[in-house]
């Protein structure tokens, strides 16, 4: 943390000089003392100052300066450091509008020059200022601050973004927080764009995308070789499976992941059944302890970094990635998995973010303290959301199209619970479950205000208000990477092995080798797939890393053909 400043203003050279000299001797050890010339000079010193967060806890202004007045420039800067004490210079003449500061600014003091000697006329004023504003100012945050409005959807993915690869940040609404208003103005000043991201160096990113926050927080986004034995394209327990076994036996392993190690694992609060770990596991434990073993055995791993194309070049395989880079490898990983299925209503696209989010519990759960949410869905991430949410809101109303939550009696077992989940969603006080329920439509203006749903078998239709709604109703497979290149089902998961489609005669339709495919490999040969992004994937986060550890058995198999 950088010592708190003391910043002085005054038009005159001589004076400036002579101001910071006694500043520098009396403080110079516990506060940084920085000089201006003028007002508009120091306002915009401020503004650089207020970008790096750095404290300032006095401003020592001369009243009488040509074009930006002593007064006139506290107002400004107190927009900024509104608990920084503020002291004014003034001769004689000045003492009238000292005074008037004293109401309108809540001036703390006004000094007459010359303030010989300082011993007696300037430093035992300033050390009670001093020793106040440090009593009393808490200590400002020196990490990345993310500034804008709660309800703004790439302000929610920014938050994400950082709180999936485990950076802390501190939240800045602008609606809300004056001088963050302030602070987002001089750093944005002709868009009103956000998030607006400041990090302690002082720089400043408008509506980041995923690679340039991963680059700026120190992620590797670039790989370092152009070829690779194994390229995985996802780090989610799948790909991380993968890593692991396959750079500790020896390859040379690359993993691309576009948001944050863990996938759809590492949003889970907590995971219950995953072998070992009798009381659970949060899922950004899995994902960070996965990704420390894939790193120490060598694995080199991209975040923030999409791979939008694959393609084959003979025996060779590539990845095309979002800024253009290709790379190329022996073989590759598919373990992209899936995401959450939209829901498909009227309006909702306006609200996305802003009170309606897909998956997002954990980073959001808490902006609703004590207020009725809902949740739409009925297997086990929704069950798991509604239990973290249970801790924040007032009260849980689950949504579910089916007749039960329970595997057991349902006519759709991957659309129903675990039976731990079961009883836990019974035995929380303020969960309710709403069977045989839709949503019909949502509305709200800039964010989630209501949502009308009905009952499948009386047709009984209601709009309830509510801030937040939270969607969990099955998943669509990230594989459009590999569209055209290798066989997927209608719903675009991934075909492999025995599974690939055949002709009438039973023989694979579009395998070109004389042997069958590996049971993980794709119509491609050397391209695979594993995890919740292959057809006949099982969604557990246990068999997607015990898949994704299988591929490498494959790998060696697969090497010895090529
Ligand atoms: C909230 C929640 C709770 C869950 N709880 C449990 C539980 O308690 N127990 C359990 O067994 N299972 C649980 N599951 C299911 C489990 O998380 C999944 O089955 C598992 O994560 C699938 O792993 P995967 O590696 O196949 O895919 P994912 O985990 O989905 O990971 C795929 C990764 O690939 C990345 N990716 C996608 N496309 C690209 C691209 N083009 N370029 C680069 N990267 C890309 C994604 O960003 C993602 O990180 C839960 C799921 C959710 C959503």
């Amino acid at each position: 943390m950088t010592n708190p400043i003391i910043l002085t203003v005054d038009d005159e050279p001589q004076v400036l000089n002579a101001i910071e000299r006694d500043l520098r001797r009396q403080y110079g050890r516990d506060y940084r003392i920085v000089k201006a010339g003028s007002g508009f000079e120091a306002l915009e010193t401020v503004r650089q100052l207020k970008l790096r967060n750095d404290p300032v806890a006095l401003f020592l202004v001369d009243q009488r300066m040509p074009g930006m007045s002593g007064a006139e420039f506290l107002a400004e800067a107190l927009k900024l450091y509104p608990e920084a004490r503020k002291v004014l210079l003034t001769a004689y003449a000045d003492t009238e509008a000292a005074i008037a500061s004293i109401n309108t600014l809540g001036l703390d003091y006004y000094l007459m020059k010359p303030w010989d000697p300082p011993e007696q006329s300037l430093y035992p004023v300033l050390d009670d200022l001093l020793s106040d504003w440090a009593a009393t100012v808490p200590v400002p945050y020196d990490g990345i601050r993310v500034a804008g409005t709660l309800w703004s959807a790439s302000c929610h993915n920014t938050k994400d973004f950082l709180a999936r690869n485990r950076v802390p940040y501190q939240w800045l609404d602008v609606e809300v927080d004056a001088s963050a208003k302030e602070l987002v103005e001089a750093a944005n000043k002709e868009n009103h764009r956000f998030p607006v991201v400041f990090f302690p160096d002082g720089t400043v990113l408008v509506e980041p995308d995923n690679r340039s926050l991963a680059k700026k927080i120190g992620l590797r986004t670039e790989a370092a070789q152009p070829f690779y034995d194994l390229i995985i394209v996802g780090a989610g327990p799948a790909g991380l499976g993968a890593a692991v076994y396959g750079a500790s036996e020896g390859f040379r392993v690359l993993m691309i992941e576009k948001e944050a190690a863990g996938g759809q694992a590492g949003m889970s609060a907590l995971i219950e059944n995953y072998l070992g770990f009798p009381n659970g596991l949060s899922g950004a434990d899995l994902a960070q302890r996965a990704t420390m073993q894939a790193q120490r055995f060598g694995t080199e791993i991209l975040i923030g970094q999409e791979v939008t194309r694959v393609s084959v070049e003979g025996s060779y395989r590539y990845v095309e990635l979002s800024d253009g880079t290709r790379l190329g490898c022996h073989a590759l990983l598919i373990a992209t998995g899936a995401s959450v299925r939209r829901l498909d209503v009227p309006h909702i696209k306006w609200v996305i973010g802003a009170g309606v989010y897909y998956g997002a519990p954990l980073s959001e759960a808490r902006h609703y303290p004590d207020q009725h949410v809902f949740v739409v869905g009925g297997a086990n991430s929704a069950g798991q959301a509604a239990i973290t949410l249970s801790q924040y809101a007032s009260k849980v109303t689950m949504l579910v199209r089916g007749s039960t939550i329970d595997k057991r009696g349902s006519a759709d077992p991957g659309a129903a619970m675990s039976q731990y989940l079961v009883e836990q969603v019974n035995a929380t006080e303020n969960i309710e479950v709403l069977l045989r329920t839709e949503v019909m439509k949502v509305s709200g203006r800039r964010r989630l205000e209501a949502i009308t749903i009905t009952n499948r078998d009386s047709g009984e239709t209601i709009t309830v208000p509510t801030s937040a709604m939270f969607i969990f109703i099955g998943a669509v497979p990230f594989s459009a990477l590999v569209e055209g290149v290798v066989e997927r089902n209608p719903a675009g998961f991934i075909f492999t092995g025995q599974d690939l489609p055949r002709t009438r005669f039973g023989k694979f339709r579009s395998w070109s080798l004389k042997r069958d495919p590996l049971f993980l490999e794709t119509s491609v040969p050397g391209i695979f797939a594993a995890g919740d992004v292959r057809h006949g994937g099982i969604t557990r986060v246990a068999a997607a890393v015990g898949h994704g550890a299988m591929v490498i058995s494959f790998l060696h198999e697969y090497l010895k053909t090529v």
